[in-house]
């Protein structure tokens, strides 16, 4: 069964659109059941009927036209109640209601299956047989499996025929794509698809601009690729036997011009760009070696792979050279990264979107820094297919909107203009402090990585930086930068904000942060070498991180140094045995200045439990709440699948950061928060009334949060936090803020959906 299911999936997920997928569900369910009927309905988003829209053993001449409402027909009364309906008889059952000219008069047995996408009920898939008889137990375990597995394909399926090849951008159908909000704002622009390096599956399509160019860069590639073989076999001359060598002839044989390569030629003399027509060519002749039996020849697939990979490193290499964007670029990628946004200039970027990721992935956290509006998780998107197309972004809701109708893109062009009106008029409070409407002073700081944040920061009226992330330069470079390298980044930093407080975080990777040069591969890596333990693990790394901070330091005595990710007290003692050690090796050096004040991140449960043991041993406290989040809720910060589980505003969240207020209070000890929670102007009222001392956040947030505590008092926000802190779900928590908000003249920072 198996078996079965996997060629079926792999069958439909090579579909060029939902009729294709449809038809071939069809025919393949049907044979693999050996029913005489399989059909399938599909919900319309606009009447919510169910279309008959694909069959195999009824008239399919009705396709498209005949239809049953929800509840309605046996069809209905599926996808109503979500569950199988399976029956001997159907024109028995009271529901059975009687479609005329599609032809089910002589079937009696009837077996239908919802197809359910994200809890979205996308149609119905049906079984039937003239012969009067239950489908058994078996039947209808491969029939919801394979509904389940199809679902996600079929979704795919109807975003990818909104932009298939022969609609030019701009025609075709209008499409709306879930993901999940990643950084607010609209943005209404042009995609330019960035691909993984040397990755032949993800390749995007697009047209030749110059067929002779391509095809000279394809020739040059090729070059490259001989050339680098030749050399390997060269270099390998003397101990390989002639047969040996002579296999390295076949290898480069393979895209020799009678062969493959002639293909990828032809398919680039038909309009195809380099990289698009040679990964096609790779991928059907990869598949075709994998189909064979026999098992020298199934292995040429590997060198086919590898061949077809090196010439597509090539032509990447030789398109970013001469890479230009257009203005208004919306990235688009299947999992874009820091370094992703390192290679569009700021003034064309105008937003992001992510297949893969979540709201609390770093790189939507970069993007928040920034100010780009982006999408994450939007795992129906067929990427590689949108070069060159017009889309239009929701970062409030995490909405991708294809083909819009003009109409809705007029509405979110309005949304657009009223964004930068509320920026113009938050620009005015910028030398104004933040304080409350009775007087009481809330310092805003702001999160930094790029050094781009700093002019942001300044602009935005940041007191100090209450989180640099220091792996965001280790994530930029393609080794460990030297102590002198981290020391210059380190002094720009400490200099561009002195003598405000700047607060460096030590080295914070793993999780969804590796460096491409120490990968770190783990199955839960969330739960695995992250932060404090890899850099405990390798004292070398962290001292010279150390000692690279206190020599930038000198003069300056603005800075900070904070720990991530400590989950107990030995281990918190140890890094501050380390950071002892290094500050009186580099004062024996000559370099001047006292040893700054060490905090620790509360991050993880333990800590919330163990925070007066931790609070009594440092300087201060900051709770780094994405990651506290997602450890409470044990929500991966980084799956869009349970982003909907992510609830900062959870009941257990409030409770664990009002204790660590409390604990830190008790131990004299001062607390701030460093996680996104801090810039979203409703956790930052109720972070006000906790006693937070400091609410540090990316710099696009700070004046929206200046308004907001400027607009309220003290003790208002104290009465809203104790009516929240009796409330047990995080839905009401939010609404009895938002209705604080509106009642407060700030409805304008609630974002409601557009359409
Ligand atoms: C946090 O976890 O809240 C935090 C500030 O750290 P990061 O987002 O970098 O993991
Ligand atoms: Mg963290």
């Amino acid at each position: 069964m198996l078996e079965t299911l996997r060629h079926i999936v792999q069958e439909v997920n090579a579909a060029e659109g939902l009729d294709d997928a449809l038809d071939i569900i069809v025919r393949r369910v049907r044979e693999a059941m050996g029913t005489e009927v399989c059909s399938v309905y599909m919900r319309d988003a606009n009447t919510g009927r169910y279309v008959f829209r694909a069959t195999e053993g009824l008239n399919e001449e009705q396709v498209g036209i005949a239809s049953l409402a929800a509840g309605e027909g046996l069809v209905g009364l599926v996808a109503e109640r979500e569950e199988p309906v399976n029956l001997e008889n159907a024109e028995n059952h009271p529901s059975f209601q009687f479609l005329p000219d599609i032809g089910e008069e002589r079937y009696h047995a009837f077996l239908g299956v919802p197809i359910i996408h994200q809890r979205d009920v996308l149609g119905v898939l049906v079984v039937q047989q003239a012969h009067r008889r239950r489908f058994d137990e078996s039947d209808e375990a491969f029939l919801v499996t394979m509904s389940a597995q199809l679902a996600g394909v079929i979704a795919h399926a109807q975003v990818t025929g909104a932009v298939q090849e022969d609609i030019s951008p701009g025609e075709g159908a209008p499409a709306k794509i879930g993901g999940v909000p990643g950084a607010p704002g609209i943005a209404i622009g042009t995609a330019v698809v960035v691909s993984p390096i040397a990755d032949l599956y993800a390749v995007p399509q697009r047209q030749a601009e110059d067929r002779r160019q391509e095809l000279r860069a394809f020739r040059e590639a090729l070059q490259s690729v001989t050339r680098d073989v030749q050399a390997v076999a060269d270099n390998l001359g003397s101990q390989l036997s002639p047969e040996d060598h002579a296999l390295f002839d076949v290898y480069l044989g393979i895209l020799d011009d009678s062969a493959i390569g002639a293909e990828v030629v032809g398919l680039i003399r038909a309009g195809q760009w380099a990289q698009g027509a040679l990964s096609q060519v790779m991928i059907e002749h990869i598949r075709h070696f994998e189909r064979m039996e026999h098992s020298y020849l199934k292995e040429r697939a590997v060198d086919v792979k590898d061949l077809g990979t090196r010439v597509l490193a090539y032509l990447q290499e030789a398109d970013k050279e001469e890479r230009s964007f257009p203005d208004q670029t919306i990235l688009v990628g299947e999992e874009l990264t820091a370094s992703s946004l390192g290679e569009i200039p700021r003034e064309k970027l105008a937003g992001l979107i992510s297949v893969r990721g979540s709201g609390n992935s770093h790189v939507a956290i970069l993007a928040r820094a920034m100010g780009v509006p982006t999408v994450m998780g939007a795992v129906d998107l067929p990427y590689t297919r949108l070069q060159d197309r017009e889309v239009v972004i929701d970062g409030y809701n995490g909405t991708v909107h294809l083909n819009p109708l003009p109409e809705v893109k007029q509405r979110f062009q309005e949304v657009l203009d009223e964004d930068l009106a509320l920026t113009l008029d938050l620009e005015s409070l910028r030398d104004l402090p933040c304080e409350t409407l009775d007087g009481h002073r809330m310092p805003l700081w702001v999160n930094t990585g790029l050094m781009a944040d700093v002019t942001r920061s300044l602009e935005q009226g940041a007191e100090g930086v209450g989180l640099y992330r220091t792996e965001i330069p280790f994530l930029l470079r393609d080794r460990f930068p030297s102590e002198e390298e981290q020391r210059q980044i380190y002094r720009n930093q400490l200099e561009a904000f002195a003598p405000r407080p700047v607060t460096m975080r030590t080295l914070d990777i793993g999780g969804d942060k590796s460096l491409p040069y120490f990968p770190i591969e783990e199955d839960n890596p969330f739960l695995g070498w992250r932060g404090i333990r890899v850099t405990l693990d390798h004292p070398e790394i962290f001292l010279a991180q150390i000692r690279a901070m206190l020599k930038a330091n000198e003069g300056l005595n603005n800075l900070r140094i904070m720990l991530p990710m400590v989950c107990n007290v030995p281990e918190l003692e140890e890094a501050m045995e380390l950071i002892h050690r290094s500050h009186r090796e580099v004062v024996q050096e000559g370099v001047e200045g006292e040893l700054p004040p060490i905090g620790v991140m509360v991050e993880v449960p333990a800590a919330v439990y163990q925070a007066r043991a931790l609070a009594r041993r440092v300087d201060f406290m900051s709770v780094g709440s994405n990651d506290l989040t997602q450890y409470l809720l044990a929500v991966d910060r980084n799956n869009a699948r349970v982003a909907d589980l992510y609830h900062s505003l959870h009941p257990a969240v409030l409770q664990a950061l009002a204790a660590v207020a409390e604990a830190s209070r008790e131990e004299n000890v001062p607390i701030g928060i460093c996680g996104e929670l801090a810039g979203d102007p409703e956790g930052a009222v109720l972070l006000l009334a906790m006693g937070y001392d400091v609410l540090s956040m990316n710099a696009t947030s700070l004046p929206k949060v200046k308004k907001a505590l400027r607009n309220v008092h003290l003790g208002e926000a104290r009465d809203l936090l104790e009516e929240v802190m009796s409330l047990d779900r995080a839905g009401e928590v939010h609404q009895h803020l938002e209705r604080f908000l509106t009642e407060h003249g700030m409805e304008k920072f609630i974002h409601n959906p557009v359409e």
